[in-house]
């Protein structure tokens, strides 16, 4: 299940992503950059480096040394952690569901976290054939491919997965859905992404080709919770139960 809870609490907010593709849960800092390791353990060799370049600033490089951890054919995102943390004191590091989690310490626009290079860009998950996740920075309604070229105000494009390679989008919908799909994974799913994609324009965190659009906007999809952001939401409690499993017919005697 794509989005599982979304929260503006801390500031500015998170969502927490189930990636269709793998399974590994990710946590999605709203109006943050930040790129995220394959979940570990995961083998290095003594001296691997990871080139980082955080918002504009030259990229600064972190060397793993044998040192640093208990099994260097083992590391685990929370010692990953431990060392990008004392490497870049300005950005913040973290264990997420058993990946490592590097965030741009700012906020807006220009905050974002790439990774430009290093011989430990395989092991951890990260491209190495030049192609850069093109979600780095803040998440954002609406995707553009340029001036004149393919625009949709209605999609939000989520940070690379680099467990599995995915690039997973989420769908802004008008239209109500019938009644009697309410409680179910697909309307509810669908009722946390408008809620979302709402907060997002509401913000200002839109693509800046289709910010224009977004603007002259007068209406809002139909389907949306009200309750947010007052409170977090999380897709589980407002699916309806699943069915009994069917009870064992006794057997009849003849
Ligand atoms: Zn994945
Ligand atoms: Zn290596
Ligand atoms: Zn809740």
């Amino acid at each position: 299940m794509p989005i599982k809870m979304i929260s503006i609490s801390p500031e500015p907010g998170h969502m927490i992503q189930h990636c269709a593709g793998c399974g590994a849960e990710h946590r999605i800092s709203l109006n943050r950059g930040a790129q995220k390791a394959k979940i570990g353990p995961v083998s290095l060799h003594a001296g691997d480096t990871l080139e980082i370049r955080v918002d504009a600033q030259p990229p600064a490089t972190v060397t793993f040394t044998p040192s640093d951890f208990a099994d260097l054919a083992r590391v685990t995102a929370a010692e990953l952690a431990h060392v990008v943390q004392r490497a870049l004191p300005g950005v913040i590091v973290s264990e997420d569901s058993g990946g490592l989690l590097i965030e741009s310490a700012t906020t807006g626009p220009n905050s974002r976290i790439e990774i430009v290079g290093g011989s430990a860009r395989a092991a951890l998950g990260f491209p190495t054939n030049g192609a850069a996740d093109p979600c780095h920075g803040p998440p954002v309604l609406g995707v553009s491919f340029g001036p004149e070229q393919i625009q949709d105000p209605n999609i939000l494009a989520l940070r690379r997965c680099n467990n599995c390679g995915s690039n997973e989008c989420l769908v802004r919908t008008f239209e109500a859905i019938g009644a009697e799909l309410s409680g179910s994974y697909v309307a509810e799913h669908r009722r946390i992404v408008n809620t979302l994609a709402e907060r997002c324009k509401a913000c200002g965190w839109s693509h800046p080709d289709v910010a224009a659009h977004h603007a002259a906007e007068t209406k809002k999809p139909v389907d949306i919770h009200a309750a947010f952001p007052e409170r977090e939401l999380h897709l589980a409690e407002f699916l309806r139960p699943a069915p009994p499993a069917p009870t064992a017919r006794p057997e009849v005697a003849r």
